[in-house]
């Protein structure tokens, strides 16, 4: 713990605002996805209730969780962001860690400054070669999501929504495409690669005693990093463009939402001054 406080003593050094560094509760918010979890590789091992798959997302949960509090977090906020929010439970939860159940809403209570986001189980964008079950949102729905041009899923989305609340995303754990893709836009992030796509459901995976430790290590790792990496920033304007899949065309009234424009039958194109705004027009139905 000394050296946590170090730390925090070097950053200080310069900065006017020493007080509020000492005074701020280190809060790591948690992202998590079955997906990108170690094992699990076919579609059928999504399902909510599927046993396994619901030890092994719980188990790296709480290895990152162990990883983060070693790491001098003073907090951690898990949420279950996994189809529906029905997967995790308080019963086997990390006995410090606390989870949050429900959707998010708009801004996904990135309005809350945590001090730092992180993914568990991630996930790449659709349509990435050697993304295992990669998606962007929906894997039966959206065939493709566009933010200001470049094609994201859930990486960039968060990652821009917190930045846009001056919070940096500061670990992933996911297969290699996922680690990929967030380094390309948080280079300095820690990352724990889990396993590698073949294919969309061929995969090489690390045993779940191995998965664990990694990402321990990276979220331990990871809590060095706040107040030096940069949050995400998307600049605004900005614009969303979500392509659907075809049985999933645009309804007749799509014309009329605030903000949109209807691109082609299964395609709709929001516009805002920032991510925050065009996140809430997507949403709101
Ligand atoms: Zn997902």
């Amino acid at each position: 713990m000394w050296y946590q406080i170090d730390m925090r003593l070097v950053l200080c050094l310069g900065m006017v605002s020493c007080l509020a560094i000492f005074a701020q509760k280190r809060t790591v918010f948690v992202i998590t996805d079955a997906e990108g979890v170690g094992g699990v590789c076919r579609q059928d091992q999504t399902d909510p209730k599927d046993q396994e798959m619901r030890q092994l997302l719980t188990g790296e949960i709480n290895a990152a969780v162990e990883g983060f509090l070693v790491g001098g977090a003073d907090e951690v906020i898990v949420w279950d962001g996994h189809d529906g929010s029905q997967t995790l439970s308080t019963l086997t939860i990390h006995p410090k860690a606390k989870l949050l159940m429900g959707a998010l809403g708009p801004s996904m209570l990135m309005d809350r400054h945590f001090s730092a986001v992180a993914y568990v189980g991630q996930h790449s964008k659709a349509n990435v070669r050697g993304g295992i079950m990669a998606h962007s949102y929906s894997s039966l729905g959206i065939q493709n999501m566009l933010l200001s041009g470049k094609p994201v899923g859930e990486i960039d989305v968060i990652a821009a929504m917190a930045g846009h609340f001056g919070t940096p995303v500061i670990m992933l754990s996911g297969d290699q495409a996922a680690a990929n893709e967030l380094h390309e836009i948080v280079p300095d992030a820690e990352l724990a690669v889990v396993k590698e796509g073949v294919g969309r459901y061929t995969c090489i995976s690390l045993s779940a005693a191995a998965a664990r430790e990694a990402i321990r290590e990276a979220a331990r790792r990871s809590m060095s990093k706040i107040g030096t990496i940069k949050p995400y920033i998307v600049s605004g304007p900005v614009t969303l463009q979500v392509e659907y899949t075809t049985r999933n065309s645009l309804p007749v009234d799509a014309e009329k939402r605030a903000g949109a424009q209807v691109v082609d039958d299964r395609t709709i194109r929001f516009q805002g001054k920032d991510i925050l705004e065009v996140w809430t027009s997507y949403r709101s139905r």
